[in-house]
C-alpha cells in the first residue's frame, strides 16, 4: 500500500453522521448496503496484505491464542491462503519450533537431512533417534567423508534382532539417488518409479547435499498450491507472537524464517510499545505487526514508530471482559473505520481482530476499512486448534479461553504481561476475559469455507471484484433491534442448522 491521499468514500457520510452523535456501533448495529453488481461470488478476488509486505490470499488470520493458534492451524490457514499468527504463551525455543513446523511443511527438499555413520550400532541411532524425538525412521547411510552408502528404514530396524550391529550390516546397499539439479517433478517421478519413500540427493563425489521425502513431495504435487500464502521460497507463511522487549524470543523466530511478527499487547498505544517496535525496525528486516488499539491518533503514533500493520480490537473479542472490567473501548466497527482512515493515510494494512459471529461480520468489517480480519472464536472449535476434544452433555467441545483469562495468566508469563501483570502474584490477577467451552467443528477446511463463501457472496451483493473494492464501495445502513431480530431464523424452530448458521447455546 503506497501512502494515500484522502478519497471521499459512500460510508464517510454515514460514519460522520454517527460521530456527530457522538455514538460508536459494532456489526449487529449494521448491514451493508446492496448495490448494482456484475460480480458473481466466485468470481471475485480475495487478495489482501495483513501487513505491508505480508501477502494474503484470502484476508482472514487466526488469532494468536493458546486455544486457536500453534502449528497446526499456522499450516491449515497458510494451506488456505490466510495466515496463523502463533501464540507465545510458551518458551522462545518452542514457539520457533512450531514456526519451522509451518515453514517446512511444504519442504519437500531437505537440505540438512539427518544421516547416520555407517560405523554407528543400532542401539545408538535408536538411543539418538528417541532422544530428539524424531517421528521418522528412514536414515541416509555415510562413510567417514559423508559420501552416501546406504539406506536405513523401519524395516531394517524391525527385523534387525541385535542391536549391537552396525548400521553398514542391516542397511540396503542398493540406494537408489539423484544428481543435485533434481527438481521436485522428477523427484517424485524417480520414487513412483522405484517404489522408494526416501531419494538421497547427492554431488559428484556421492557426498550427500539433500533427500526428498515421498510423503512431502506427494502432498504438494496432489494439492493445489495455487491458492496458499507461500513466500518467495515457496514456504508457508508464518508468522507469530512476542511481547515488549521480547528479543530474545525475536531472534529464535527470526531464526526459523518468520515471516512476520506482531507485538501482541492489549494496548499498543504505550511507550514500551512504541519503543520495542523502533528497535526492532531498526535493527531486523522484518515486518512488525503492533496492536491493539482502537483509536486514529494511536494509528498515527504507531505509523510513525515504524508498524507495517496495526490490529485494531480492544474488547470486541467473545471471550473478552476489558470493557467491563477496565470500562473502556469503543464498538469494534467504529474503531476499524476510525482506525483505517488513519492508516490509509500511511499506506499501512489494518487487521480488524475481535467480535467476528458470523461470516457476514467479515464484508462487514473489510467494507469498514480492514484489509484482513483475525479470528478467534469462529476457529477455536475445529481439530486444527489445539487442545482435546472433550465430551459433556452429549457433545463434543473444545476449549477457548481468553489470554487475559486467570487461567491462562496463571499458566503463561506471556498472557500476564499482554495484561500488563507480569509481576502479579497468582492471587492478585486482574482477568480480562472468561475461559468457557466451543462446540466442536471438525475441520477447519469445512469451517472456512464458509468464511471465505459468506465473504464472496456480501462481496457479490456489493458489487465488489476485489477487496480494495469492497472497502472503497461499502456502504452502511443502521439497523434497529427489530431489524436484527428480522435479520435471525424467527417464528420458526429450526430442524436442521446449516453449517454456516448456528447459535452457541
Ligand atoms: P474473537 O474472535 O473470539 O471474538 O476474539 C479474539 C480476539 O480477542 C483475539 O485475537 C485477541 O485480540 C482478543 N483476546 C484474546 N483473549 C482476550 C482476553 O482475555 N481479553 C481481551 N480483552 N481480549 C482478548
Amino acid at each position: 500500500m503506497p501512502k494515500n491521499k484522502k478519497k471521499e468514500l459512500p460510508k464517510d457520510k454515514f460514519f460522520k453522521k454517527v460521530e456527530e452523535m457522538k455514538m460508536a456501533l459494532t456489526f449487529d448495529d449494521v448491514r451493508l448496503k446492496s448495490g448494482y453488481s456484475e460480480i458473481m461470488p466466485d468470481q471475485v478476488d480475495l487478495n489482501s496484505k495483513f501487513s505491508k509486505n505480508i501477502p494474503l490470499k484470502i484476508p482472514l488470520v487466526s488469532a494468536a491464542m493458546d486455544t486457536v493458534t500453534e502449528h497446526q492451524m499456522g499450516i491449515g490457514m497458510a494451506l488456505l491462503g490466510g495466515l496463523g499468527v502463533i501464540h507465545k504463551n510458551m518458551a522462545p525455543e518452542e514457539q520457533a519450533s512450531k514456526v519451522a513446523k509451518v515453514k517446512y511443511y511444504l519442504n519437500g527438499f531437505i537440505d540438512k537431512p539427518i544421516c547416520v555413520r555407517q560405523n554407528q550400532t543400532v542401539a545408538e541411532i535408536l538411543r539418538m533417534k528417541e532422544e530428539k524425538e524424531f517421528s521418522f525412521n528412514t536414515f541416509p547411510v555415510v562413510d567417514g567423508n559423508n559420501r552416501l552408502v546406504g539406506i536405513i528404514s523401519r524395516n531394517d530396524f524391525d527385523f534387525c534382532q541385535e542391536n549391537s550391529v552396525q548400521a553398514k550390516e542391516i542397511m540396503s546397499k542398493s540406494v537408489i539417488s539423484a544428481p543435485k539439479e533434481t527438481g521436485l517433478k522428477k523427484a517424485y517421478q524417480i520414487m513412483i518409479d522405484s517404489k522408494k519413500k526416501v531419494l538421497p540427493i547427492i554431488d559428484k563425489d556421492r557426498k550427500i547435499v539433500g533427500i526428498y521425502v515421498f510423503r512431502d513431495v506427494s502432498r504438494i504435487m496432489m494439492k493445489n498450491p495455487a491458492g496458499y500464502n507461500t513466500d518467495k521460497s515457496g514456504q508457508l507463511i508464518a508468522a507469530a507472537a512476542i511481547g515488549v522487549n521480547d528479543f530474545e524470543r525475536l531472534e529464535m523466530l527470526i531464526e526459523k524464517k518468520v515471516n512476520a511478527v506482531v507485538i501482541d499487547t492489549a494496548h499498543a498505544d504505550t511507550k514500551s510499545v512504541i519503543e520495542t517496535l523502533k528497535e526492532i525496525k531498526k535493527n531486523y528486516k522484518i515486518d512488525v505487526i503492533a496492536g491493539n488499539v482502537s483509536e486514529a491518533t494511536s494509528v498515527k503514533r504507531l505509523a510513525k514508530a515504524g508498524a507495517d500493520g496495526i490490529k485494531v480490537g480492544q474488547g470486541p473479542g467473545s471471550i473478552c471482559t476489558t470493557r467491563i472490567v477496565a470500562g473502556i473501548g469503543s464498538p469494534q466497527l467504529s474503531a476499524v473505520y476510525k482506525c483505517s482512515k488513519e492508516a490509509f493515510k500511511h499506506g499501512i494494512p489494518i487487521c480488524a481482530d475481535g467480535g467476528i459471529k458470523f461470516s457476514g461480520d467479515i464484508p462487514i468489517a473489510i467494507g469498514a476499512g480492514a484489509s484482513s480480519v483475525m479470528m478467534g472464536g469462529m476457529l477455536s472449535g475445529t481439530k486444527e486448534a489445539p487442545g482435546d476434544v472433550i465430551f459433556r452433555d452429549g457433545r463434543q467441545w473444545k476449549i477457548y479461553r481468553g489470554m487475559g483469562s486467570i487461567g491462562a495468566m496463571e499458566e503463561h508469563k506471556g498472557s500476564r504481561e499482554r495484561y500488563l501483570q507480569s509481576s502479579s502474584a497468582k492471587k492478585e490477577l486482574v482477568a480480562e476475559g472468561v475461559e468457557g467451552l466451543k462446540p466442536y467443528k471438525g475441520e477447519l477446511n469445512k469451517v472456512m469455507f464458509q468464511y471465505i463463501n459468506g465473504l464472496r457472496r456480501g462481496m457479490g451483493y456489493v458489487g465488489a471484484g476485489n477487496i480494495e473494492e469492497l472497502r472503497d464501495k461499502a456502504d452502511f445502513i443502521r439497523i434497529s433491534g427489530a431489524g436484527k431480530d428480522e435479520s435471525h431464523p424467527h417464528n420458526v424452530i429450526i430442524t436442521r442448522e446449516p453449517p454456516n448458521y448456528s447459535i452457541d447455546r
